[in-house]
C-alpha cells in the first residue's frame, strides 16, 4: 500500500522522532519542513531519562549515541550556601539501568538531533531546510512557505516548538507562550579549561549536582563522554517583556550567586559569556487535533513546560513514537480523525501531569530559608540512603521514577492499538 503523505513542520527532537517512527512503522511518505537553513547547535545539554532512551535504543541509536553521552555515577543535592551534601544517590546510572533497562544519558542536544536526522534520512524521510512555513490551510491540508510555495499533505504534524504558528492558526487567534517567572542561564564548559584541583571531582566521573536555594536553583551535569559539562542557573526572570533570549551580563549573574557554594562560584569564574533564556509555557490546550484529522500537534507546540523535571524533550520524543506507531495502522484518510483522537487521549493527560509536577518541583527547589526548607532538608538527610515516595526531589523519588522513567511509550501505543 502506498500510504499517506505526511508533512512534519519542524526538525526539532519531537519532529525528528515522529519522522523516524513513521518510517520505521509504516509506508507513509514523510517530508520534514524546517525553517533553519541547516541543523544548528541551538541550546545546550539535555538530560535524557530512561523513558526516552529506551525509545532511542529501539530506533537502533545506541552505537551512535552512547559515546556522546555521559552516564552519571551519582546524583547529589547541595545546600546552596555552603555546598553541604544534603542528599545523595550513589551508582545512579546503574540504578536506572537496573530498574528501567535503559540508560540515563546526559547529552548535548545537537548530538541527539544529528543522530536522529541521520537515522531519519536512512529511513527515507525527505528533508527541506530553509523551508519556513508562513501559513496553513487545514480543510485540504497544506503549508504555505515564506516563498509562497504551497506544500500539500494528507496530514500535517506540527512539531514547530514553543512559538508554534500551527498552534495559533489552529486556535484561530494569537496565542504566544506565557512567562513562567523564571529564566535560565545555560552554560557549557569544556573540561580542558578546568585545572582547579577542587573542581576535579566534578569532571573526573560524570555526575549530576543540584543546588537548591531561595527563588533559584542550579543543575550541573557532564556531556560528550564526560569531556564537557553543562550548568543551568534558574533564577527569577528580569528580561524585558519583548525579549525572550538575550546575552547576559556576567556581573549580574555573579551577583545573584555571590553567596552560594564557593565551588559553584569557581565554575562561574570560568564563564566567558552566556545567554539568558526566558522560560515559557502555556495553559493546557483544549485539543491537539481537529475534527477533520488534518492537523496534529506534538512536543513544545502543544505542551511546553518548565524544565525542572527535564521532561520537555523526553516527552516530545514519546509523542513522536506514539504518533508513528498509531498512524502506522491508518490506511485511508478517513481513519485519521479517530486515531489522532486516540493519540490525544493517551498523551495529553501525561503532559498535563508533567507540567503541573514541574511547577510543584519549582516550589520545592526554590524554597526560601525557613521552616518548610528545614523540613525538606531534614527529610533529605534522613533518607540519604533509602528515599521514600515523599522524597522532595523527584529524580530519586521511587514513585515518581516509576511514573516518569518507567513509562514505555511504545508499549502504551500497542495497548491502545490492541483495544481498537
Ligand atoms: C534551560 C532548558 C533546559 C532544558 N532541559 C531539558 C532536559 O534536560 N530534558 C528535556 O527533556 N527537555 C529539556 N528542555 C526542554 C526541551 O528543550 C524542549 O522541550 C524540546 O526541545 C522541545 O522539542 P520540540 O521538537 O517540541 O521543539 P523544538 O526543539 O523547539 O523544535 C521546533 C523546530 O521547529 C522549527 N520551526 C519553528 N517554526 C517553524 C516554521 N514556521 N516553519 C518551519 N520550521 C519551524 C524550529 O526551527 C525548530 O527546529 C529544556 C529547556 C530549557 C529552556
Amino acid at each position: 500500500m502506498a500510504g499517506l503523505h505526511i508533512v512534519i513542520v519542524g526538525a526539532g527532537l519531537g519532529g525528528l522522532m515522529a519522522a523516524c517512527s513513521l518510517r520505521l512503522e509504516s509506508t507513509h511518505s514523510v517530508t520534514v519542513l524546517e525553517a533553519a537553513a541547516k541543523l544548528q547547535e541551538v541550546g545546550a545539554g539535555l538530560q535524557l531519562t530512561p523513558n526516552a532512551t529506551k525509545l532511542l535504543l529501539r530506533l537502533g541509536l545506541r552505537d551512535a549515541l552512547a559515546p556522546k553521552a555521559a552516564e552519571p555515577v551519582s546524583f547529589t543535592f547541595h545546600r546552596y550556601s555552603d555546598g553541604k551534601r544534603i542528599g545523595h544517590r550513589q551508582n545512579y546510572g546503574a540504578e536506572m539501568q537496573r530498574k528501567f533497562k535503559a540508560p540515563f544519558w546526559d547529552m548535548h542536544r545537537a548530538d541527539l538531533q544529528q543522530a536522529l536526522y541521520k537515522r531519519a534520512t536512512e529511513l527515507g524521510v525527505k528533508f527541506r531546510f530553509g523551508a519556513k512555513v508562513s501559513g496553513y490551510e487545514f480543510s485540504e491540508p497544506s503549508a504555505t512557505l515564506k516563498t509562497g510555495e504551497v506544500v500539500e499533505a494528507d496530514l500535517i504534524i506540527a512539531a514547530d516548538g514553543l512559538w508554534s504558528l500551527a498552534r495559533e492558526t489552529f486556535m484561530g487567534h494569537p496565542d504566544p507562550p506565557l512567562p513562567t517567572g523564571d529564566l535560565a542561564y545555560r552554560i557549557v564548559l569544556d573540561h580542558s579549561r578546568i585545572t582547579d584541583p577542587e573542581l576535579k571531582p566534578f569532571i573526573e566521573k560524570p555526575s549530576v549536582h543540584l543546588w537548591a536555594g531561595p527563588e533559584a536553583h542550579v543543575i550541573y551535569y557532564n556531556l560528550r563522554g564526560g569531556t564537557m559539562n553543562n550548568i543551568v542557573l534558574l533564577v527569577p526572570d528580569n528580561l524585558p517583556p519583548e525579549v525572550s533570549r538575550a546575552p547576559a551580563d556576567i556581573d549580574e549573574m555573579r551577583t545573584i550567586f555571590k553567596d552560594w557554594d564557593p565551588i559553584l562560584n569557581k565554575f562561574l569564574d570560568l564563564v566567558p559569556s552566556v545567554d539568558k533564556w526566558r522560560l515559557m509555557h502555556h495553559p493546557e490546550l483544549p485539543s491537539w487535533t481537529n475534527e477533520q484529522g488534518t492537523i496534529v500537534l506534538l512536543g513544545d507546540a502543544c505542551h511546553p513546560m518548565l524544565p525542572y523535571l527535564a521532561q520537555g524533550a523526553n516527552s516530545a520524543l514519546e509523542d513522536g513514537v506514539v504518533l508513528g506507531r498509531l498512524l502506522s495502522t491508518v490506511k485511508e484518510k478517513s481513519d485519521l480523525p479517530g486515531i489522532l483522537r486516540k493519540y490525544e487521549d493517551l498523551r495529553k493527560p501525561r503532559s498535563s501531569f508533567l507540567h503541573k509536577y514541574a511547577m510543584k518541583q519549582r516550589h520545592l527547589n526554590h524554597l526560601p530559608d525557613g521552616e518548610e526548607q528545614q523540613r525538606r532538608d531534614e527529610l533529605l538527610e534522613r533518607e540519604f540512603e533509602e528515599p521514600s515516595d515523599d522524597y522532595p526531589f523527584y529524580w530519586v523519588n521511587p514513585q515518581m521514577q516509576e511514573v516518569v522513567y518507567g513509562y514505555d511509550a511504545n508499549a502504551e501505543a500497542e495497548r491502545v492499538l490492541s483495544q481498537l
